[in-house]
């Protein structure tokens, strides 16, 4: 689970974490009080969407102006200015795909007097299973981009959970990035409480780009990124209340609601199956057959009828869906429950797209037999591939 800029820096802030004074605006007509509630000289009005690269992203809409979604105004009223030619325009960056994102919150914050731009990130490293900490004196840029070209510019290595975050951690970091006297002391104590954030908070990712150093020698974090692990929420209800649902796929909203692992793609089959593994080979295979999956679906071991008949409405309700492959291995899921759950769903939503369903294991015989009986008109396939051929010819012709 992503959260918003200005949610990451107060977050780090409570910490003690060196961020800006900001504000952040919902409607354009409290951008001036919000604005003159800041010191000056300098404002920056920076877009809010769940996406990077916002400096050097673009506007669809012409009176957004030519620029990207992070401007510095030099007045009060230039910084309203700013936030109305922004608010509801659809900010495109490469992190958002062509489509980009609508801009419905602006963050307004005091401008830095920036000496040099450095990129620090902590993250969950699986192949170490633990906590590592990347850094580089190439901030403002995309790290991929310097992991890329100039790789030794970056320095990654992971902190042991036994000891846990340590000052010798903070100082190799301090000395790669060339920072100096109070300089070094600082990073020790910043690195320290981003790792005490990272684990409190049950976070993915922590990325600060850029963390710079102001002309007066002081350390700032000047963006934050945070992303959280969506299975810890249980117990993070003050980081779950900080979601934003404008910016999440309103299926895959809906999909989370009842608990189904549900992610939109962006093909044209519509899979429900059970199982990630088997909805992975489910995907694969359809695109063996040359047609893309358009959701990767897994209802889960177990699946009421209910929860089908919403994973059924979800894949429905997506207008690119022009086939729907069912694929269900019963195990601890019964067949029978399955196609209950199937023909629940189309009485209720109806059924204008072709259907193919394949049923194996527990109770497979009723299954099929309740599908038989339903007068729908359902394709029945034997195997997997067979499900795949028969989905995509059907689609295809
Ligand atoms: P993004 O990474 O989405 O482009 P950033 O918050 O990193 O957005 O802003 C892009 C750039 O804008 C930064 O690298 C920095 O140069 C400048 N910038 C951002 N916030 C401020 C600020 N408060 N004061 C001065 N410059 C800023
Ligand atoms: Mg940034």
């Amino acid at each position: 689970m992503n959260i918003h800029e200005y949610q990451a820096k107060q977050l780090l802030k409570s910490y003690g974490a060196p961020v800006s004074d900001g504000r952040v605006v919902l409607k354009a007509e409290d951008a001036k009080t919000a604005a003159g509630e800041l010191d000056g000289p300098l404002w920056v009005v920076k877009a809010q969407i769940h996406a990077g690269g916002r400096g050097k992203g673009h506007f669809k809409e012409s009176e957004a102006g030519e620029k990207g979604g992070v401007r510095l105004a030099k007045s009060v009223e230039e910084a309203e200015m700013l936030t109305k030619q922004m608010l509801g325009k659809t900010l495109v960056t490469h992190q958002t795909g062509p489509a980009g994102k609508q801009v419905n919150r602006i963050y307004i914050e005091d401008g830095s007097d920036i000496e040099r731009e450095l990129y620090l990130a902590l993250l969950v490293d699986r192949v170490t299973s633990r906590v590592s900490i990347v850094s580089s004196t190439e901030g403002g840029m995309d790290i991929e981009e310097v992991a890329a070209s100039t790789p030794e510019k970056i320095l990654s290595f992971s902190v042991d959970p036994a000891t846990g975050y340590q000052a010798f951690h903070g100082r190799r970091v301090a000395f790669s990035l060339g920072l100096q006297g109070p300089q070094v002391k600082q990073m020790v104590n910043l690195l320290g409480l981003l790792y005490k954030a990272f684990i409190e908070k049950d976070m993915e990712m922590l990325e600060i780009n850029p963390l710079i150093v102001m002309t007066d020698g002081n350390l700032k974090v000047l963006d934050a990124k945070l992303g959280f692990d969506g299975n810890a929420m249980y117990r993070q209800h003050d980081v779950a209340n900080l979601r934003d649902e404008t910016e999440e796929d309103s299926k895959e909203l809906e999909a989370s609601k009842y608990d189904l692992n549900y992610i939109a793609l962006d093909g044209e089959i519509g899979c429900m199956v059970n199982g990630a593994g088997l909805a992975m080979a489910t995907m694969d295979i359809i695109k063996l057959y040359g047609a893309e999956p358009a959701n990767f679906l897994d209802v889960g071991g177990g699946a009421t009828k209910e929860k089908v008949t919403e994973a059924f409405k979800i894949i429905t309700s997506d207008k690119n869906v022009k086939g729907i492959l069912v694929n269900i291995f019963g195990g601890i899921m019964r067949c029978d429950i399955i196609a209950e759950g199937v023909i629940a769903a189309v009485k209720e939503v109806g059924l204008k797209v072709p259907l193919v369903v394949r049923l194996e294991g527990t109770n497979v015989e009723k299954g099929k037999e309740i599908i038989a009986n339903s007068g729908l008109n359902v394709i029945a396939a034997d195997n997997l591939s067979d499900g795949a051929e028969k989905i995509v010819k059907a689609v295809k012709g």
